[in-house]
């Protein structure tokens, strides 16, 4: 194997050390800590682990935890009142709504009522306008962390191709944006693009945030690329990623796993963004 691994669960280690260290530098200053309100609505047993893990996270670094928990049949309204609620509790820092949330609720309507310095997901069109201008804000975590993996290997971005398959709001887009904004030089790929492999193949870096087992093999790497894999992908072989890993490692330069690359990075993400938003809501 001719790739570096990134390992990305030792780089979500060293993000949580310094988390730890800012939270308590702002008690120190504040007598306060940052508080993360995590708002779970309904049941569903895969989102119920995810909020668990964040929440123990956030507590391991000293960020004060504010979960709220509706019933699945809540309304919209209630949703809506328990996130205003937040909004205006000056002891929450940071504001989660765990998506998706139960059919006959929308998500992204909910999630837009997030006050956008409290938005730790980076979700609202306020928070995405931020981000579009690059003014002063908070990023969603997924590009974030992906940013901190790159830098943290040295990888020069300014001038360098970058190329991004997949333009979700989630990942695609803020990812393309996080490194024009780092003077890359992007192309954002999607369903429609002609020619993917060859549009693929001249990227310094390429970030695969597509959802599609395996896809990017290595006619779609450029030798000695760095090759960043989002997905998460549910086979009978277990989790993989959008990257077809044994043979695109022989071809890249760097590398990431799945799972131990970007994955970890997420959660991490989320807890600096709550000190950030602790800090932006002393402004
Ligand atoms: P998404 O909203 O489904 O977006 C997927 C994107 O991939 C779309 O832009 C789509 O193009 C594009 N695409 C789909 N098939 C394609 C193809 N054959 N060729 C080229 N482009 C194609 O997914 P997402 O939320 O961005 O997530 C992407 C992956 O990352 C998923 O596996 C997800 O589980 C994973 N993920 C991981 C993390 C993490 O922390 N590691 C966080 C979030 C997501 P169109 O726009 O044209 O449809």
């Amino acid at each position: 194997m001719a790739a570096t691994i990134i390992d990305g669960r030792e780089a979500a280690a060293r993000v949580r050390a310094e988390v730890a260290r800012e939270v308590e530098e702002f008690f120190d200053q504040t007598g306060r800590r940052p508080g993360l309100a995590t708002i779970l609505v309904g049941d569903d047993p895969a989102s119920e682990i995810y909020v668990r893990n964040k929440r123990k996270s956030s507590t391991e670094v000293g960020i004060a935890d504010f979960h709220r928990h509706l019933p699945a049949d809540a309304r919209q309204d209630e949703v809506a009142a328990v996130i205003q609620e937040c909004n205006q509790n000056f002891d929450i820092s940071g504001i989660l709504l765990q998506l998706p949330v139960p059919e006959g609720l929308d998500g992204s309507v909910l999630t837009g009522m997030i006050s956008p310095d409290k938005d730790v997901d980076g979700l609202t069109p306020i928070s995405a306008g931020r981000l579009a201008q690059n003014l002063p804000g908070l990023r969603p975590c997924t590009p974030l962390g992906i940013v901190e993996l790159l830098d943290s290997h040295d990888v020069m971005l300014e001038g360098a191709d970058a190329v991004v398959v997949g333009r979700s709001n989630l990942v695609g887009r803020p990812m393309a944006t996080l490194l024009v904004h780092r003077n890359a030089t992007v192309t954002v790929c999607h369903s429609r693009t002609r020619d993917l492999p060859g549009v693929c193949a001249r990227a310094d870096v390429l970030v695969a945030a597509i959802g599609r087992p395996g896809m990017i093999g290595p006619p779609y790497v450029k030798p000695g690329g760095v090759v960043i894999d989002v997905g998460i992908n549910r086979t009978e072989q277990g989790l993989v990623g959008d990257v077809d890993f044994e043979a695109v490692a022989e071809r890249a330069s760097l590398i990431t796993p799945v799972p131990g690359g970007v994955g970890p990075m997420t959660p991490a993400m989320l807890l600096r963004n709550t000190v950030l938003a602790a800090r932006l809501g002393l402004g």
